[in-house]
């Protein structure tokens, strides 16, 4: 009886993802997809997704959808008492940062990115050493400790606009290396870089691209620019999960795939019910980590909240927030 109410009360949304959400898995879900409606009522709570969340999540729950700077945005300007991330660590970190008086609940404490894994504030410390004077750009990727140790954050939508707001001709820019040398393509200003990856994106190759090019005639590619340069070089179009949702909005290629995690392309498709996506899957394990399930328990039992260390959320904070201010 009650996972009948909870499917007769979901069926609208049900409706908005059908395509790609097979009936016997939303009838798993709707339970779930109903109490989380309503706890988000009683607690006067929203849900952040990034574009990288399943369907179900991306389409059944979230209040607000986006790519991290949209999210940034989003947690700073909401008047909800609770925002669910339903993201990676660090987007729930940006958010506490800039929300502070809010409670920032990650439904998993273990869904960390392999770009945050990849530098600590000792090794900012130590390329400041090594090129006294040079501004540090570090993107968003990372933990509260390493954006307080820089003076400024990015992210892939805005990295040219805020390298560029500096006014130098070098910058230290981490930790990914390949946003680093994909935004060095783009602009005058010298980048030193550091050996971080994103292990999603970092699998993609050209030989991938010029694959997908003979098995799919006329398909138009479009690459993040966390993916290695030499893909991007390979690649149509070029931009962040926004970026490249906008281009497919304006342009409308009527076959496409888009070289980033699998479920973005699930959820851009949905829009797009006239244009024949490719889809190479290559999944992020940490993304994945969020559920319905352990969003509606966040919800339920507020947890896991996230907290920032009191000496660091004041320099982290002024580093989100230049980036706020140039993009
Ligand atoms: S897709 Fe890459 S950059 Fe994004 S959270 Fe996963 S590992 Fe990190």
């Amino acid at each position: 009886m009650g996972r009948e109410t909870a499917l007769a009360r979901t069926e609208a949304i049900y409706e908005r993802i059908r395509r790609i959400v097979p009936r016997a898995e939303w009838i798993g879900f709707a339970d779930d997809v109903d109490a989380i409606l309503r706890l988000k009522r009683e607690r006067n709570a929203v849900i952040l997704a990034h574009n990288y969340q399943t369907p179900e999540i991306f389409h059944g729950v979230a209040d607000l959808v986006g790519d991290s700077l949209a999210l940034a945005r989003m947690a700073r300007d909401t008047e909800a008492e609770v925002i669910v991330m339903a993201g990676v660590h660090f987007m729930a970190e940006t958010a506490k940062l800039l929300n502070p008086d809010r409670t920032v609940l990650i439904p998993d404490m273990e869904a960390g990115c392999s770009l945050a894994d990849s530098i600590t504030p000792a090794d900012i410390r130590a390329l400041r050493a090594a090129h006294p004077g040079l501004p540090v750009v570090t993107y968003v990727n990372t933990s509260a400790a390493v954006k307080a140790e820089s003076d400024i954050c990015c992210t892939s939508g805005n990295a040219r606009a805020v390298v560029e707001s500096l006014g130098v001709p070098r910058v230290i820019m981490l930790p990914d290396e390949y946003l680093a040398r994909n935004i060095a393509a783009e602009t005058d200003v010298e980048i030193v870089t550091w050996p971080g990856h994103c292990e999603v994106h970092e699998r993609f190759t050209p030989a991938e691209v010029r694959e997908l090019r003979e098995a799919y005639p006329g398909v138009v590619v479009l690459a993040h620019p966390e993916c290695p340069p030499d893909v991007v070089a390979e690649a149509d179009f070029s931009g962040s999960t926004a970026g490249m949702s906008a281009y497919v909005a304006t342009h409308k290629p009527p076959r496409l795939v888009l070289l980033t995690e699998c479920s973005m392309s699930d959820n851009v498709a949905l829009g797009h019910p006239d244009l024949d996506f490719i889809r190479p899957c290559n999944l992020c394990p940490h993304m994945k980590r969020i559920t319905l399930g352990n969003i509606r328990r966040a919800l339920e039992e507020n947890r896991h909240e996230v907290t920032i260390e009191t000496g660091l959320a004041a320099p982290a904070r002024r580093a989100v927030e230049r980036m706020l201010a140039v993009a």
